[in-house]
């Protein structure tokens, strides 16, 4: 299991294809990219290889677009199936997740977002961490950032995470709990991973996030590490990656 993400001036497909295929050597079982372009997120996955999805991917969908977030999942909630398969979206179409570990109380929280109408389609924990983030929104009028951190406080589990909204294009949010995450900054763009083999060509300064903290990234600003817990900023380690 993995996840790359990117937000640059660069195509984001090439560079989320073979960030996926650096990460291969994971594990997985299903693989799945979601594009944003001009307003619009595309969305592709399936059961398999990476290799299946490029070639579903290249033939269904057209693949520009300067953002991008790609997942493969190794299954612990709801078989590997292409519904199953991440990225996930949210009820309003708006957010799309990527998601590696379990959300351990996800049952209770699902039942709870069902009372207030929420629907899902797939068996997954992280469908129901995606309507959660959407449902704290909706709730508290926060933006993305501090709803993520709100929601990622009322779940038991482990975690890394990388949040899209289409409605504030500009930035990408990730949080990390027990699984690994990378923020990789480069000049005007930035890659997330689950580690560094994804972006090492296109940059050497990295970032680490520590367990329990969660990262705004966002087009042209310096990246901000919070911890999730209580709030509070983390001054950012930025390590110098030997090419
Ligand atoms: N728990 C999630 C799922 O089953 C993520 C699994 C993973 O780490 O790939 O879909």
């Amino acid at each position: 299991c993995g996840i790359v993400g990117y937000i640059g001036h660069r195509d984001a497909y090439p560079v989320v294809l073979k960030g996926l295929q650096r990460l291969e050597y994971r594990g997985y079982d299903s693989a799945g990219i979601a594009l944003f372009d001009e307003g619009e997120l595309k969305l592709c996955k399936t059961k398999g290889k990476v290799s299946d999805l490029k070639e579903k991917m290249e033939s269904t969908v057209d693949t520009s677009g300067h953002v991008g977030l790609g997942h493969t999942r190794w299954a612990t909630h709801g078989e590997p199936n292409d519904l199953n398969s991440h990225p996930h979206y949210s009820n309003s179409g708006d957010l799309v997740i990527i998601h590696n570990g379990i959300i351990e109380n996800y049952d209770s929280l699902k039942k709870e977002l069902k009372t207030r109408g929420y629907t899902f389609k797939s068996e997954t924990d992280t469908e129901v961490l995606v309507n959660l983030i959407e449902d704290v929104i909706r709730k508290e009028d926060v933006k993305l950032g501090k709803a993520v951190q709100i929601a990622l406080n009322q779940t038991v589990g482990a975690y890394a995470i990388a949040v899209f909204d289409k409605k504030k294009p500009d930035e990408i949010v990730v949080a990390r709990l027990g699984s690994p995450l990378a923020i990789g900054i480069g000049e005007d763009e930035f890659f997330v991973a689950s580690d560094a083999s994804p972006f090492i060509e296109f940059t050497n300064n990295a970032i680490y996030l520590e367990d329990g903290e969660m990262a705004v990234v966002r087009r042209n600003k310096q990246v901000k590490i919070r911890k999730i817990k209580d709030d509070s900023l983390v001054d950012p380690y930025v390590h110098e990656l030997q090419m």
